[in-house]
């Protein structure tokens, strides 16, 4: 990609999710380089305070709702404020403002599948696009792959395993893991809230235990796919498009000091690693001002604080959502459509109190089985699979409940 952008003029920058835990870090960089970048578009779903908020600190040009009450509370409020941001709303402002002719690069953060129009959007006008929002490239992988090519658009990952991955390879790397000599791709996992819980005291844990992570501070939906390691199991699915590394090449190593972010095992013997401290400024930072480097606000790593640094293997007993993961992405077609759907929904029931931790992968493995298998060769098709395995795994969670 050619960038014609003088280096005077600051890189404008869409910001999808803006009001969410990766949002948030992403607007600490963007104010640490006030010469560098300028916040064309924040959006969010529903939460108009904050983005009030968010539109006094950083003046972008349009603040987006996905919600249209929501827009209209905004529009009042900052015209209350005499704030000259332009308020937008709907899922087709949120596409608009991602693929903007002013828009450089776009930080895909949204949460869950409602991402997935809104990253298209931006990838089909060839933009430099940060993915954070996974669960788009779990359910369209091949589709939006093949759409980053035809567009011509930059793709960066802001999943940290997959930034240090990307670090870890090959400047020149083409997708292409035997070409480039790639025993393993080793993705590094925290092991969760739950690492030490035994398997009779996970069915009773609450929303609230699974929300406090032992390292990361994040959004409540990725919490809890950590606390079932469901969130590794779609970094494996992730790892799988981005890189071009068949399944049975990807293994989870839990790590969890957080330290080292994951790896890249040669057929020479040789593993190139990525490690830093666990703050996602790094990962954005890094993708942000890719190829360069940028501060991040990050502090340098303490090797002698750290002392230690412990591995282990993943107990896909007491964590099933792994090995059902690795089945889908093995499966292929509407599979992982099918996991991601039947995911979404039963956290979202697990937070709401409607379904016990243990069943969350009951449900998941039921959604599978009753949904089938077909190809999803356009994005109907994924949205199909994914309305319709939505459908089962809610008609699972009614027959299981807190059982
Ligand atoms: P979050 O819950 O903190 O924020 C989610 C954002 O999405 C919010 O701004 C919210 O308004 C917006 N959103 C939610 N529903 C929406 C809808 N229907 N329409 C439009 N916008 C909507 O989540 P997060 O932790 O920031 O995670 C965001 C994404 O990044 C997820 O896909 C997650 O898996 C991924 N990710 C997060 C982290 C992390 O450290 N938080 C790390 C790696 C990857
Ligand atoms: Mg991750």
């Amino acid at each position: 990609m050619i960038d014609l952008t003088p280096e005077s003029s600051p890189r404008q920058i869409a910001i999808l999710g803006a009001t969410g835990s990766i949002g948030a870090s992403t607007l600490d960089v963007v104010a640490r380089h006030p010469d560098r970048y300028s916040v064309f578009a924040l959006t969010a779903n529903a939460d108009v305070e904050r983005l009030a908020h968010l539109c006094q600190l950083h003046s972008p040009r349009y603040a987006v709702m996905a919600d249209e009450r929501a827009a209209n509370r905004l529009r009042d409020l900052l015209k209350h404020e005499s704030c000259p941001t332009e308020v937008l709303g709907g899922v087709h402002a949120l596409c608009e403002v991602a693929r903007a002719p002013e828009v450089h690069m776009v930080m895909a953060a949204i949460v869950g599948a409602v991402g997935l129009k809104p990253t298209l959007a931006a990838v089909q006008a060839g933009k430099k696009v940060l993915l954070a929002n996974k669960e788009v490239l779990v359910m369209s992988g091949r589709l939006f792959m093949e759409a980053v090519a035809s567009a011509n658009a930059c793709l960066l990952p802001i999943d940290s395993e997959h930034n240090a991955i990307f670090q870890a390879l090959p400047a020149n790397y083409r997708r292409d893991s035997a070409a480039a000599g790639i025993r393993r791709i080793l993705l590094t996992a925290s092991g969760g809230p739950f690492r030490n819980t035994p398997r009779a005291a996970l069915e009773t844990v609450t929303p609230e235990e699974a929300c406090t992570h032992p390292v990361w501070s994040m959004g409540r939906k990725i919490s809890v796919d950590s606390a079932t390691m469901m969130n590794k199991g779609l970094e494996v699915i992730e790892a799988h498009w981005l890189f071009g590394v068949p399944a049975s090449q990807i293994e989870v190593v839990v790590h969890p000091q957080s330290i080292i972010h994951s790896m890249v095992d040669y057929v020479d013997g040789s593993v190139i690693a990525q490690l830093g401290n666990p703050d996602m400024r790094v990962p954005i930072a890094h993708a942000m001002a890719w190829p360069g480097r940028i501060s991040s606000g990050v502090s340098a790593l303490d090797f002698f604080g750290i002392a230690t640094l412990g591995f282990e293997r993943p107990d896909v007993e007491r964590f099933p959502c792994l090995t059902l993961a690795y089945q889908a992405l093995e499966t292929g077609g509407s599979a992982p459509v099918a996991l991601n759907a039947a995911n979404e929904e039963a956290v979202q029931a697990f937070l709401g109190r409607r379904l016990g931790f243990c069943r969350i992968g009951d449900v998941i493995a039921a959604t599978l089985e009753r949904a089938g298998q077909y190809e999803t060769d356009s994005i109907e098709s994924v949205l199909e699979a994914d309305a319709r395995a939505r459908e089962i795994a809610r008609a699972e969670i009614g027959k299981r409940g807190k059982a």
